[in-house]
């Protein structure tokens, strides 16, 4: 998912206005095919490449029944039914781009194409068997500040989205770099961690088209969080890989949600900047409210998210994205995080700046 409180009622409006739900060609041989969701974020999309007599899917929406209508539709209109699919393509393993993707294998024998641990996280979060996954995230939160009746939801939350993917049963696993043929046409790898640590783009340099999955969104800033088990700093992922896909001639981007834009690099810089005034933000929020037990990302979230922090996924969100900035901070030295004997876990300003704002002399770790 993609929902960044940040972003809530004007953007998601504006989104909600430009984009009905339906199928459209976005030039010969590529179709968006956008689908609803039961969401903040309102809407998903899905590609659908033709070429050489094969059919490619990218991305899978959500395995809701009018999620899974619309999809159906949108096949329809381009004059196929999920098992003329002859590839699918996932840019990342959340819900809302995953949903289908079971369903659609199972009836095309498609093989399923992510990035490798990406694949494997997927299995682990989403999969029915795997409880351990949901126990982790609601002591996650707990630790990170959450009330424990709200981390209670979370579980909940988690449980019931389960209910709304199908999971594939075999995955081809891609790697950075790796070259791989889709409908006939040539797409480069690119692993862009940051908005999910296995997420990719894809690059077809022959007519300059840029598949974003949610790396690069046209409207909104994807969220960014840090999760259990997610690697360790994933807004420096965010930003290094920005970084990555700035100079990427492209001519056309394909997001995760939203309509396709042109300007890659313009979006990249906006992103970034965004991001920059968040980080001191955040920063600013530690300083104003530190105490003797630390400032909690909870805390924080619900500064930073002010009039946003008002339901339950938002919250959550909230938390993550409040936590990827701190952690951010404490990898650049200027917060230091400590955890009691409650396991309970508080950010503060790193000693060292305190007085003249002196360059630290110890890193925090960000273990
Ligand atoms: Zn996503």
């Amino acid at each position: 998912m993609s929902a960044l409180p940040s972003d809530a009622a004007g953007q998601h409006a504006a989104a909600s206005q430009e984009n009905e739900g339906g199928v459209e060609q976005v030039q010969p041989g590529v179709w968006r095919i956008t689908v609803p969701l039961p969401f903040a974020l309102r809407w998903a999309n899905a590609y659908v490449l033709r070429g050489a007599g094969e059919w490619c899917l990218v991305d899978a929406g959500l395995a809701t029944p009018p999620a899974e209508a619309m999809m159906l539709q949108g096949l329809a209109a381009v004059g196929i039914t999920p098992a003329d699919l002859s590839t699918i393509v996932l840019t990342h393993g959340h819900p809302d781009h995953i949903g289908l993707a079971g369903r659609f294998q199972e009836a095309s024998g498609a093989p399923v194409l992510m990035f490798g641990p990406e694949s494997e996280r997927m299995f682990s979060v989403w999969a029915q068997q795997d409880m351990s996954a949901i126990a982790a995230v609601s002591d996650f939160y707990r630790k990170h500040g959450m009330p424990a009746e709200e981390s209670a939801q979370e579980r909940a939350a988690i449980a019931a989205t389960r209910r709304l993917v199908t999971i594939p049963q075999q995955v081809t696993p891609l790697e950075e770099g790796q070259e791989i043929r889709l409908a006939g046409k040539l797409y480069r790898v690119i692993w862009t961690p940051g908005h999910s640590d296995g997420h990719i783009c894809l690059w077809r340099e022959e007519d300059g088209l840029f598949i974003a999955g949610d790396h690069v969104l046209p409207r909104i800033s994807p969220n960014i969080g840090l999760y259990p088990n997610c690697r360790p700093d994933p807004l420096g992922d965010y930003l290094a890989s920005l970084e990555k896909v700035r100079d990427i001639p492209a001519r056309l981007a394909l997001p995760g949600h939203g309509a396709p834009f042109s300007d890659l690099a313009g979006r990249v810089q906006e992103l970034a900047a965004h991001h920059a005034e968040r980080v001191e933000e955040t920063y600013q929020i530690v300083r104003a409210t530190e105490s003797s037990i630390g400032v909690s990302a909870y805390q924080v979230a619900a500064r930073l998210f002010a009039g946003r922090f008002d339901s339950f996924q938002n919250r959550r969100f909230a938390v993550g994205e409040a936590l990827a900035h701190l952690e951010y901070l404490c990898f650049a030295g200027r917060l230091v995080r400590f955890e009691d004997a409650r396991q309970r876990v508080g950010y503060h300003i790193a000693l060292t700046l305190r007085g003249q704002g002196a360059a630290p002399l110890v890193r925090n770790s960000g273990e």
